[in-house]
């Protein structure tokens, strides 16, 4: 498939190269590529620069958020929870519309520090959010309760563990379910509409109490019943 993965921090690179591994035709896709490859510090994560990764995959192209959405399939929202609504209004409503939207993001708010709250939580979320600004995209919420490596390489953690899906649109869901599938998940857990997107990005703050008790990010949650 074609795909476009809008994002360039660690879940876009992760996603990105792995999809390409599988074989789709992988463009991420940035606010501006020229500033993106002229970076040359490590992020906020000690990631290193965008280039430096992109050197390493010369079969990943980047563009403009909408140059990588409009001749996408499939298309990823990994940009950063606070942006995530004015990234994907400069990718284009016009090419969003009908297409499946994987939404990973996170509305984190780091204003007060960290552990980071939630800027929308309990009576709505980020996923309905996005969902209500491009009522044409179908959009799934997945993968956001867990860390950029094992969201594409489960079987890392030696145990079975689970991912959810939210989303109004079945058949947008039946596509995510088969690339979860093909990252080698086994437990994809379909939650119900798009709502239910409340539940998962309510499980940050737990997530984040996990990694500072556990001293890793490389955990996952398994649902056992
Ligand atoms: P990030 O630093 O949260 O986001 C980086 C991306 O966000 C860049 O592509 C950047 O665009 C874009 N962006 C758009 N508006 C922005 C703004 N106002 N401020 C900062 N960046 C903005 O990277 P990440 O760690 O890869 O996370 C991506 C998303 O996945 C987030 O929503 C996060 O909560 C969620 N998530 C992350 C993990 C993880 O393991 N890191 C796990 C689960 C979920 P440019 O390319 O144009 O700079």
């Amino acid at each position: 498939m074609k795909i476009a993965v809008l994002g360039t921090g660690m879940v876009g690179r992760a996603l990105a190269a792995r999809l390409s591994g599988l074989g789709h035709d992988v463009t991420v896709g940035t606010r501006d590529p020229q500033a993106t490859l002229s970076r040359t510090e490590p992020d906020g994560m000690g990631n290193p620069p965008f280039r430096t990764w992109a050197t390493d995959h010369p079969e990943i192209s980047l563009a403009p958020l909408g140059e990588a959405a409009a001749a996408a399939e499939v298309v990823v929202n990994a940009t950063n929870g606070s942006g995530a609504l004015a990234t994907l209004e400069q990718a284009g409503a016009e090419h969003l519309a009908g297409k499946v939207l994987v939404d990973i993001s996170n509305p984190l708010d780091f204003s007060q520090g960290f552990p980071p709250s939630l800027f929308v939580k309990d009576t709505d979320s980020l996923g309905e959010q996005i969902q209500r600004a491009f009522p044409q995209a179908r959009v799934v919420k997945t993968l956001n309760t867990l860390n950029a490596d094992l969201m594409v390489d489960p079987a890392s953690l030696g145990a079975e563990s689970s991912v959810f899906v939210s989303g109004d649109d079945a058949a947008a869901k039946a596509t995510v379910t088969g690339l979860l599938i093909s990252f080698g998940h086994t437990d994809v857990i379909d939650l119900g509409g798009i709502d239910t997107a409340r539940g998962t990005e309510m499980l940050l703050p737990v997530w984040l109490r996990l990694m500072g008790a556990l001293g890793t990010a490389t955990f996952n949650f398994k649902i056992v019943r």
